[in-house]
């Protein structure tokens, strides 16, 4: 079977889960980058009911906002239902709200800026093995996600007993189907090449990867070239490490709880932020954080 017919089997498969617990039409997560792209197309083949749905984490590249908008309005337009979300706060109020800003351990912004929205849902995302070594051992093609990590049933073959998954789909506020989870770079290009499909300008402009600016997830590298391209996030990223060394003081005098914060300006937690960890060689994490509020 080709890799296009097992896509689609496993969004047909997924849609019958969301339409048997949820009793709603799939959703299909749309990032604005290239896996996202075919993601859509792979659902509109797969003939299913589908709901197109992106968050605005409100620290996109103005390019992928303006993508998206133009690529919903062209599906709209078509007949494919589209939903923009958005977070109660915006990723500059949420550091102000912090006592760390986030890492790789502590992605605290993706749940309230991107993850919000997703409860009790099935959804179809982009997730591919080839991105990275971490995620070939810990995504699969069928996920059930629970709070406690012994909850979670991860299926990394489509021959594994997929009713021990639907039969947790009720329990459990979130299933995931990564349909497209075995697809090589090469293979994932060839189908957007074939299918015309136009991607977001960001790629014309160098960049490997669409998310949010600055994610800590991405490389340290693709990081710095982010910056570098968009220098006016940095500042914003500043600005919200001052708001939260206001936080943390304002905690302090109102004898409110607060944590060992030793870091005593904005710039000190950029370079934790960017990793680099050299100048404060001499505290271990702990020193640094007490815990996360
Ligand atoms: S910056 Fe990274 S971790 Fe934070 S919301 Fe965006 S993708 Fe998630």
């Amino acid at each position: 079977m080709s890799e296009l017919h097992k896509a689609i089997q496993r969004t047909q498969m997924a849609s019958d889960m969301s339409q048997a617990y949820f009793n709603q039409p799939l959703t299909v997560c749309y990032s604005g980058g290239r896996d996202s792209e075919v993601l859509v197309e792979i659902a509109k083949i797969s003939k299913v009911p589908f709901i197109i749905q992106h968050s605005h984490t409100t620290i996109d590249a103005p390019q992928t906002v303006h993508h998206v908008r133009k690529q919903f309005a062209r599906w709209e337009n078509e007949g494919y239902k589209c939903r923009i979300d958005y977070p109660p706060q915006s990723f500059w109020q949420l550091l102000g709200r912090k006592t760390t800003p986030p890492t790789r351990q502590i992605r605290y912004c993706c749940e309230e800026q991107k993850e919000f929205a997703n409860k009790n849902k099935v959804l179809l995302t982009g997730v591919r093995w080839d991105e990275s070594s971490k995620r070939k051992n810990n995504r699969g093609i069928y996920e059930s996600n629970a709070v406690k990590r012994e909850k979670r049933i991860i299926l990394m073959n489509d021959n594994d007993d997929r009713q021990q998954l639907t039969n947790r789909c009720m329990q459990l506020n979130l299933t995931t189907v990564n349909p497209i989870i075995d697809w090589s770079d090469k293979l994932r290009d060839d189908f957007i090449s074939d299918l015309k499909i136009e991607c977001n300008p960001l790629y014309c402009m160098g960049f490997k990867r669409c998310g949010c600016v600055g994610c800590p997830m991405a490389s340290k590298q693709q990081r710095y070239f982010e910056f570098e391209m968009f220098p006016k996030y940095k500042a914003l990223y500043m600005k919200g490490f001052q708001r939260m060394l206001d936080y943390r003081n304002y905690r302090e005098k109102q004898g409110l709880s607060h944590y060992k914060m030793r870091f005593k300006t904005a710039n000190d937690i950029w370079m934790f932020f960017m990793e680099e960890m050299q100048i404060f060689g001499q505290y271990t994490m702990e020193e640094l954080w007490g815990e996360v509020i």
